[in-house]
């Protein structure tokens, strides 16, 4: 299902966008009860545990809730999105278990009755401006 690594690197919002420029989708694992939680945490909530380990996700997950958004913050305005093209946000459940809010593509946002709850999807990276401000963004498609 997923690869264990110890790198022993803190789980910061940093290291998970690290991850993500390399086009891996990462969570951190208690050892004790299990529990997946992606963005990474540091500690588990669960059972209080604080020696939690690096899990890459397979990024296979269903959609657990969506809105289309037409007044799009200042990062999705630049990316092109807006009142004339509106996007969808959801939250994904993934195989793993934890639940992660992306953008969702492969939707037709015009016809958003179309968009149904517990959709198949699968993580994919997607890369938004060029050079020194490029930047990794995850987002799930709909698997057809
Ligand atoms: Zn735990």
């Amino acid at each position: 299902m997923s690869e264990a690594s110890a790198i022993g690197t803190a789980f910061t919002g940093t290291a998970f966008y690290n991850y993500l420029k390399e086009h891996q989708l990462m969570g951190s694992r208690c050892p004790h009860c299990g529990t997946v939680y992606a963005p990474p945490r540091p500690f588990c909530p669960t059972c209080l545990a604080a020696d939690l380990e690096w899990v890459e996700l397979s990024g296979a997950g269903k959609l657990a809730s969506y809105s289309i958004i037409a007044v799009a913050p200042t990062a999705m305005l630049e990316a092109g999105y807006g009142r004339e093209n509106p996007y969808c946000s959801g939250v994904v459940e993934l195989a793993e278990g934890p639940r992660i809010s992306a953008q969702i593509l492969g939707v037709d946002v015009a016809h958003p009755e179309s968009i149904v709850v517990g959709m198949p999807v699968r993580a994919v990276f997607i890369e938004r401006g060029e050079g020194e401000v490029r930047k990794t963004f995850l987002g799930f498609e709909v698997i057809a």
